[in-house]
């Protein structure tokens, strides 16, 4: 099977009570990392493509990375998405481009021009069979690692609000905040999720699909090993693995994971150079990292509860 769009994981995810993850990918280890992982747990998997990694990697490489993934893995339902597409033309580029999924990220517009956008990018994405996700409400981002979790729930998602924006946008997915928060320094202290309003917008939009973004857990194990090794992340903090699983098994359909691969690969590279600083060669330390990366993801599979579940989203 080729990629396929996330209609059916999500429809899915819904009914069963559990969250696909949607990984970003920006080169061959950390894709690889993440996909030997997904076909040992045989779970659905969404991989995302940042305006970043674009930049960094280019689309073509990164499509051809994940063409190979897909062919290798004819069993699991693999979509391509974009992540954070902050207008309407990088999107239907995108759609151009065979992703099978992509989001318009407009929510720093006004309600009236976040609809507009959304529409016009779900007009021309539905009549190529690829689906829209939006986004509605702040999150905490990575510049304002000083704002703690008092301020982000200060943006929260207007479930009425949310109500409207899907009616009439007519998006497929809607990316809430939920006092969730973009990088590794996300809260000074542990963030609480509201789960009522995921709740409120869960009643209001019956088995329509939530997204959360900023939701790495950012892994002790990985901070003590970039700490230990010659790092300076002592401040680093995530959302706790229950409010995830917990958050899966309400509304909440696609968990986006970006720092915990990021933390994960850096990690081990570190741990690499500190205990063989005679070693140059790439292979031996991206490697490790790569490994790293398998393994996160195996266990953030399971927090999800989304293993075992390919079959099933096919
Ligand atoms: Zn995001």
């Amino acid at each position: 099977m080729g990629l396929v769009t996330t209609k059916k994981m999500f429809e899915m995810a819904y009914k069963n009570g559990y969250a696909v993850g949607a990984f970003n990918v920006n080169n061959m280890e950390i894709t690889q990392g993440i996909v030997t992982a997904i076909a040992k747990a045989k779970a659905p998997l969404i991989l995302q493509i940042s305006r970043g990694a674009r930049q960094y990697a280019s689309m073509s490489y990164l499509k051809a990375i994940i063409d190979v993934a897909v062919a290798e893995n004819p069993d699991i339902p693999i979509s391509m998405h974009l992540d954070h597409g902050d207008t309407v033309e990088i999107c239907k580029q995108c759609v151009d481009d065979g992703f099978t999924s992509v989001m318009i990220d407009a929510s720093h517009h006004s309600f009236e021009e976040n609809i507009r956008m959304t529409h016009e990018v779900v007009e021309y994405a539905h009549a190529h069979g690829v689906v829209v996700e939006a986004e509605l409400g702040q999150l905490g981002g990575i510049e304002e690692d000083v704002v703690g979790v008092e301020d982000v729930s200060a943006h929260l998602t207007d479930p009425s609000q949310a109500e409207e924006f899907v009616e009439k946008s007519g998006c497929d997915s809607l990316a809430v905040a939920v006092g969730t928060s973009h990088g590794a320094y996300k809260f000074k202290t542990e963030p609480k999720l509201a789960f009522d309003v995921i709740e409120e917008i869960g009643k209001r939009l019956p088995g329509y699909p939530l997204v959360m973004h900023g939701s790495s857990s950012v892994l002790k194990e990985f901070k003590d090993l970039i700490n230990q090794y010659g790092g300076n992340m002592p401040d680093a903090m995530g959302v706790p693995e229950a409010a995830i699983s917990k958050a899966a098994k309400m509304a909440i359909c696609k968990v986006n994971i970006d720092t915990d691969l990021r933390m994960a690969l850096t990690a081990k590279i570190r741990q690499v150079f500190a205990e063989k600083p005679a070693e140059f060669d790439p292979r031996k330390y991206l490697g490790p990292g790569r490994d790293a990366i398998e393994k996160m993801v195996e266990h953030k599979l399971n927090v999800l509860g989304c293993t075992g579940k390919a079959s099933e989203c096919k």
